[in-house]
């Protein structure tokens, strides 16, 4: 049972520039509209030691992060800032050290039928230039690389949320402790769950 797909769950934080922007309400409808169930959620300025401790959760992000900013401006025909990845992660670091403790922050856990993927799918691509419309990123902020680095800055884009399971597994515990998860039940999980749809009137 404990390896269902309908038992995962992801971490999601609201970053300080969607608490600024006041969309708390409209992200959080947009993951609730899909019958995953919030399992916790708190608010809190993060230090900087907690933004760092988080991004090194995975060992291997540094190296994707990287790859990622730098295939991002090939695709596009733009030179990037370094041709390294970790020297470029190196420098997100920094910039997201700054940018995630700049204020309060919304950390939330979201649980449900392939809730990982999921979440990623409506919260869209790093890049808010290239995430698609319909997407959080997409529909509600427009940053981008060339912009962030110009500045020498965090990519702006409103959301965290977890990668991987692995990710989501390493990342919860780093922001909630055990108990302030909780188990309790709503009635579409019925809908969207058992086995057989018991549709008969009573
Ligand atoms: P995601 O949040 O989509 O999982 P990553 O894990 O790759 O993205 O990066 C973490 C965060 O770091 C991004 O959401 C963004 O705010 C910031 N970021 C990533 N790459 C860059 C970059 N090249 N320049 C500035 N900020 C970046
Ligand atoms: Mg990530």
């Amino acid at each position: 049972m404990a390896h269902h797909p309908k038992h995962e769950r992801t971490l999601v934080i609201i970053k300080p520039d969607g608490v600024q922007r006041t969309l708390i309400g409209e992200i959080i409808k947009r993951y609730e509209r899909t019958g995953l169930k919030l399992v916790g959620l708190k608010m809190l300025v993060p230090t900087e030691e907690m933004i760092e401790e988080h991004y090194l959760l995975d060992p291997s992000w540094k190296k994707k992060v990287g790859e990622k900013a730098i295939s991002s401006y090939l695709k596009k025909g733009e030179k990037p800032p370094s041709t390294d990845p970790v020297e470029v992660a190196d420098s997100v670091v920094v910039s997201l050290k700054k940018y995630m403790s700049s204020g309060p922050v919304i950390a939330m856990v979201w649980e449900g039928g392939h809730a990982v993927e999921v979440v990623r799918k409506i919260t869209g691509d790093t890049e808010p230039r290239s995430a698609t419309i319909g997407t959080i990123r997409g529909d509600f902020v427009l940053d981008s690389y060339q912009m962030a680095d110009t500045d020498t800055r965090a990519i702006r884009n409103l959301i965290h949320a977890s990668g991987s399971i692995a990710e989501a597994e390493k990342e919860i515990p780093h922001w909630f402790l055990k108990k302030e998860l909780l188990n309790y039940r709503v009635p579409h999980e019925a809908t969207l769950y058992e086995p057989v749809l018991d549709t008969a009137p009573r």
